[in-house]
């Protein structure tokens, strides 16, 4: 079955999963290594290895951004699929399975555009959290009539972002701005929608993260966290097996990522925290055609050649992507969705 179709999950069905310590001792001292700890009670690090990783994302985002949208558009995140879907799609078909990703999560977390809703239940103020060069906030202001306000550690993309928002007309509605996700400028209880798009993977410290969302949402207002994670770990297991470890290692150098978690760490995190209408589903099944399609263009004529011109960083992660696909064929890499409310 479609897990996007299946009934949402409880959290009386979460695999055997220990509730461990989301604050244990930093122990990863550089970007280059911070994976080698798994994320099971080391999802914090240093200071330091933590400013290096900031710098490597921002850099990252710097360089390979106009790659990413000359060839794909403004939405930096996995299209969603029909699981069971075999027919090579068109460039447009793979950008409208971005737009779906968009919708799919807000279906599941139901959060609906309604004009039936209750002038208080209305979407009126969303915060888009890594917000790449604002396709989703774009996206979610113009569907909502919401005030959107998105942050980047890159500057460039912040810059592009609100750039496209001018030439969208949109600049009312939206802004960017350069703010880390872990330290965010905002009072608490601002934002009705709190939106993480394929950012969580960044995160050094997963329980600071989640704590940030929290804080910046309104009570009642809806967390919607969309993120690579690892599988669930079974009962008795204390990390992931060496070769699965190693594969994500090397995927977190060209990457810029810090320790991956799993679902279920993310979900007992919200649970800790008292949140409600915790819910999850693995979306793995779902994003399975997106990597091909990207590896795909890049070995197009017009894809190699912009890879060449944008540099190093890019050309690294296009060689980054078949263990992407590796790691979800070989079930390491989960792809998960995790939504829950704020109590009032
Ligand atoms: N959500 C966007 C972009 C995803 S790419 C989209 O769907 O199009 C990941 C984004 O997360 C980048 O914009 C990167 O700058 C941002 N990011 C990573 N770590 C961050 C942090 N600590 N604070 C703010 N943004 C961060």
């Amino acid at each position: 079955m479609n897990s996007a179709l299946a009934p949402p999950s409880t959290l009386t069905s979460l695999p055997h999963q220990k509730l461990h310590s989301f604050r244990s001792p930093p122990s990863l001292p550089s970007s280059a290594s911070m994976t080698t700890t798994t994320a099971r009670g080391s999802l914090a690090v240093t200071a330091a290895a933590t400013t290096t990783l900031r710098e490597g994302i921002a850099e990252f985002y710097n360089e390979t951004s106009g790659l990413w949208e000359e060839i794909w558009g403004d939405h930096m995140h996995h299209g969603f699929y029909d699981p069971d879907s075999s027919v090579q799609l068109s460039d447009s078909g793979h950008r409208e399975a971005q737009i779906r990703m968009i919708e799919e999560s807000l279906r599941f977390a139901g959060v609906t555009d309604g004009e039936e809703e209750e002038e208080e239940k209305k979407i009126k103020r969303v915060v888009d959290v890594g917000c790449g060069i604002g396709g989703s906030s774009r996206y979610l202001a113009s569907k909502f009539g919401a005030e959107c306000v998105g942050i980047t550690l890159s500057p460039f993309q912040a810059k592009r972002a609100n750039d496209l928002a001018a030439a969208q007309s949109l600049s009312n509605k939206v802004s960017f701005q350069v703010a880390d996700a872990l330290d965010q400028p905002f009072e608490d209880g601002t934002f009705d929608l709190v939106w993480s798009m394929e950012s969580g993977e960044h995160m050094p410290d997963k329980a600071k993260f989640v704590n940030e969302l929290v804080r910046v949402a309104a009570p009642g207002g809806r967390i919607i966290i969309v993120t690579w994670c690892h599988r669930n770990l079974s009962q008795g297991e204390e990390a992931l097996q060496p070769w699965e470890q190693n594969l994500l290692d090397r995927i977190c150098k060209t990457f810029y990522l810090p320790a991956w978690c799993s679902t279920s760490d993310y979900v007992q995190l919200l649970q800790s925290l008292s949140l409600e209408d915790i819910k999850y589903a693995d979306w793995s099944d779902n994003v399975a055609p997106f990597w091909p399609a990207v590896i795909r263009t890049a070995l197009t004529w017009k894809g190699l050649v912009s890879l060449l011109r944008s540099g190093m960083k890019s050309i690294k992660g296009a060689l980054t992507m078949p263990l992407m696909i590796e790691g979800f064929k070989k079930g390491v890499i989960k792809f998960g969705i995790i939504t829950c409310r704020k109590p009032l």
